[in-house]
């Protein structure tokens, strides 16, 4: 299919009539060809995104937030087909899938909601004579680019706060996960959106974000992805004055408290691990265990990791799919390697799974490695891969420290029972994101995003919306 980007209420091919195959990563085989922009289909989104956006903004937000509502339950309804595409495009099992759908239509859900809420304010007066107040004013149009490893979810984080709050969007995915986001906007066009308030350009990540750094039109970037492309997409941004919010990279710390049962302490390592095989911003992925109890710790988590089936997504029968790239591949062997050669342990996995079922794809068996130190690379460099990497503390100043001792802060996990352990946790901790025995905190209704490296702005709860909006300042004398 050639006619598949979005711009001003039309599908519409490529101007430069390119494809690009959308790759199943369990079998290398093509999902499907798409229409792959370049800069022209970027300039075309940007005129529509730019005439849209007086009208959309003008509208109540009683008008906007019924039509973004409406993409919820479209989602919903469509949740089934939506998952098995996004499984054929990233790997990750169906039931994760299903999983992704529905939290991406929980964000629109929660914005077509909370915009309604979204007031300004009366500032108690000085004088007799003046009133002040603030409105939010919508910041224009907005580039939205998103990463591969949650296509719904995180395109949705910006598209839904965006469009509540009068914006209008160019959203541009990961090219090699564009596939199930095309088909959510195929949901937008039915429900009735005005031409050009929601655009959808699959194409040449430089080229198309070229456009939008330099087209003053565009009046902010919302970007998820990686530390350097942020970096240098923020670099940009500074030049020309243009807003950027960023949500970067995450290395977060999985602290197993002393009182925690070791075995209990493995089971929700292996799950805040290995979901969608570890290919997660806040993945857990440095895991910090009291040399007490490290031992029994280790050997439950290899017990659990080696038991996981490994397959095709799609399979019933699949805990953990394939990675997305052969890249992705090729660096987690780079990190098993390096473990080994500075005096690590590999306790299960840390190859390909061998045989005819794992032949076409990116497979690669759930990996438990012990006796870590904090100069191998896994424990420096953002890891988005299969290895759970144990390192054993004698105390909790010592285990708090080394969990700080990163530039990341996106997410951090621990596991205990005591207040004024948790407590102290919370505070110490420099991570946005905070589980307390909880492995899975993500949810529309709170804030997400990172401290340090890992990220500039919030997504998610009303401060989501706080990002697409200039506070507007009017005094008035009576
Ligand atoms: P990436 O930075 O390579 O790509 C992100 C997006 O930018 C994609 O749409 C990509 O096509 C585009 N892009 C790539 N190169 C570009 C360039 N030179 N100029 C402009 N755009 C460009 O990241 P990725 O590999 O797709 O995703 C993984 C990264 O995203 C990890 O670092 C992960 O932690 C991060 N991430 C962060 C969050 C969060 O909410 N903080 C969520 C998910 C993923």
């Amino acid at each position: 299919m050639i006619e598949s980007l979005y711009i001003d209420g039309n599908w519409t091919a490529p101007d430069a009539r390119a494809t690009l195959k959308v790759l199943n990563p369990a079998t290398g085989e093509t999902v499907r060809e798409i229409g792959y922009g370049a800069e022209k289909d970027a300039v075309k989104a940007v005129e529509a995104a730019h005439r849209a956006f007086p009208a959309w903004s003008a509208k109540t937000v009683y008008e906007r937030a019924s039509l973004i509502h409406r993409i919820s339950i479209m989602i919903r309804e469509n949740a089934e087909s939506l998952a098995r595409i996004l499984t054929q495009e990233i790997g990750k099992p169906l039931s994760e899938a299903r999983g992704e759908i529905f939290a991406g239509a929980d964000q629109f859900e929660w914005y077509a909601e909370e915009v309604k809420r979204s007031a300004g304010d009366v500032i108690p007066n000085r004088l007799t004579d003046k009133r002040h107040m603030t409105i939010r004013h919508p910041v224009g149009p907005v580039a939205a680019i998103s990463p591969w490893n949650f296509p719904i979810l995180l395109a949705a984080r910006k598209i839904a706060p965006a469009l509540a709050a009068g914006c209008t969007v160019i959203s541009r995915p990961a090219s090699q996960a564009s596939l199930t986001l095309l088909e959510v906007f195929k949901l937008i066009d039915s429900i009735g959106f005005p031409p050009g308030v929601a655009n959808f350009v699959a194409g040449n990540p430089n080229q198309c974000s070229d456009v939008f750094v330099n087209d003053p039109r565009i009046k902010k970037i919302s970007f998820t992805g990686s530390l350097d492309v942020g970096g240098e997409l923020y670099v940009e941004c500074a030049k020309r004055m243009k807003k950027i919010s960023l949500e970067l990279g995450g290395h977060s710390p999985f602290i197993v408290m002393p009182d925690i049962d070791p075995d209990e302490a493995a089971e929700k390592a292996v799950f805040a691990k290995f979901r969608n095989m570890g290919q997660v911003c806040i993945s857990a992925s440095r895991f910090f265990v009291p040399n007490s109890i490290k031992k029994q710790f280790e050997e439950k988590a290899a017990e659990l990791a080696s038991k996981l089936r490994v397959g095709n997504g799609l399979d019933p029968d699949t805990d953990v799919g394939p990675l997305f790239t052969r890249s992705r591949v090729k660096e987690t062997l780079r990190f098993v390697e390096d473990i080994k050669s500075k005096g690590g342990r590999i306790l299960c996995g840390g190859r390909q799974p061998e045989g005819e079922k794992y032949a076409g794809g990116n497979f690669f068996m759930p990996t438990v490695a012990t006796d870590m130190s904090c100069d191998m690379l896994i424990m420096k460099e953002e890891p988005f891969c299969p290895i759970l990497p144990i390192i054993g503390y004698n105390s909790i100043d010592e285990a708090l420290t080394m969990a700080n001792d990163t530039q990341y802060g996106l997410a951090a996990y621990v596991l205990t029972r005591r207040l004024d352990w948790a407590v102290t946790a919370a505070e110490r901790i420099e991570a946005g994101i905070i589980g307390i025995n909880d492995c899975s905190p993500a949810a529309a209704q709170c804030p997400f995003g990172g401290m340090k490296s890992s990220g500039i702005g919030r997504e998610g709860w009303s401060i989501g919306l706080e990002g697409y909006y200039e506070t507007k300042y009017v005094s008035i004398c009576i």
